[in-house]
């Protein structure tokens, strides 16, 4: 039986309802919070309900692109409408939509789309939710950056960029948030067997760059945002912890 640690308290995951942020969401759900998750087609987020209320959770969903302003603000407002408040967010969703080497793009639309989707709506999505989170103990933030962030590769440069990004942003509103007790940090996964990966997982042989010999998994994900979240974490902020079975991870 899991420990309840985030009894009471209420989570609101991007991008939730298949790999890491569905992971993230059954974890935080199973240790007792009620979970708020989202994606683009409510056929997933369908889905993805109905798979967390069968295993005990308290879950509500919605349709939720996260370049989108109104999208952003109506998970905001279901959350604080239907739970009160939100103690923990997760900013998961994030895109790529091309693959190959950076010089490769010739269009600023993909720089564009790229960093809309990945960082400036992750710091859209934290200031709207920031008025339900000043007041609640323990509060909590994470992103998802990732190794790409610490280590180029010819396969998604402009995303690796944008994980970067990530990175700093969690320092800048760590700094700013801290005033109002509100923890703000990244997870940085190495490859995980997810549908985003897919293409990875076919071209990449896991023992070249990890010492741990499997890929990680969206549970292995779930687990440290899970302790991110909690009380053990509470000195912890403006900090990345990367999970990527030894993958080197220094900028
Ligand atoms: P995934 O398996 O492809 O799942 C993506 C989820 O996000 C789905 O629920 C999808 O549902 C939703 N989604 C996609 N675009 C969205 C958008 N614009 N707005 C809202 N929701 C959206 O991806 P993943 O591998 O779990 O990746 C999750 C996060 O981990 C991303 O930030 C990614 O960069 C990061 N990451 C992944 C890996 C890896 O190896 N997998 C490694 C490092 C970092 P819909 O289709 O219904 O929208």
């Amino acid at each position: 039986m899991a420990e309840l640690r985030h009894q009471g308290k209420v989570a609101v995951i991007t991008g939730a309802t298949e790999g890491i942020g569905y992971a993230i969401a059954e974890r935080l759900g199973k240790e007792g919070a009620k979970v708020v998750i989202s994606s683009r087609k409510q056929k997933n987020v369908d889905q993805a309900v109905n798979n967390l209320r069968s295993q005990g959770i308290e879950v509500l969903g919605r349709i939720c692109h996260v370049g989108k302003r109104e999208h952003r603000e109506a998970v905001i407002e279901d959350a604080v409408s239907n739970y009160g408040g939100i103690d923990i967010l997760v900013s998961n969703a994030a895109v790529n939509p091309i693959y190959g080497r950076m010089l490769k793009v010739t269009t600023e639309g993909v720089w564009d789309k790229i960093f809309d989707v990945n960082v400036k709506a992750s710091f859209f999505l934290i200031k709207s939710a920031l008025p339900y989170m000043k007041n609640r103990s323990g509060a909590s933030i994470t992103l998802i950056s990732s190794i790409s962030g610490y280590s180029p590769d010819n396969l998604f440069g402009v995303y690796c960029v944008s994980k970067t990004a990530m990175l700093g942003l969690a320092k800048n509103l760590a700094l700013e948030l801290a005033k109002y007790g509100i923890r703000v940090n990244c997870l940085s996964p190495g490859l995980i067997k997810t549908q985003l990966s897919k293409q990875c997982l076919r071209t990449i042989a896991i023992p070249n760059i990890s010492f741990i010999f499997r890929y990680g998994l969206p549970e292995d994900c779930g687990k440290i945002v899970s302790f991110l979240a909690s009380k053990d974490a509470a000195f912890i902020t403006g900090e990345s912890i990367v999970a990527s079975g030894g993958q080197v991870s220094r900028l």
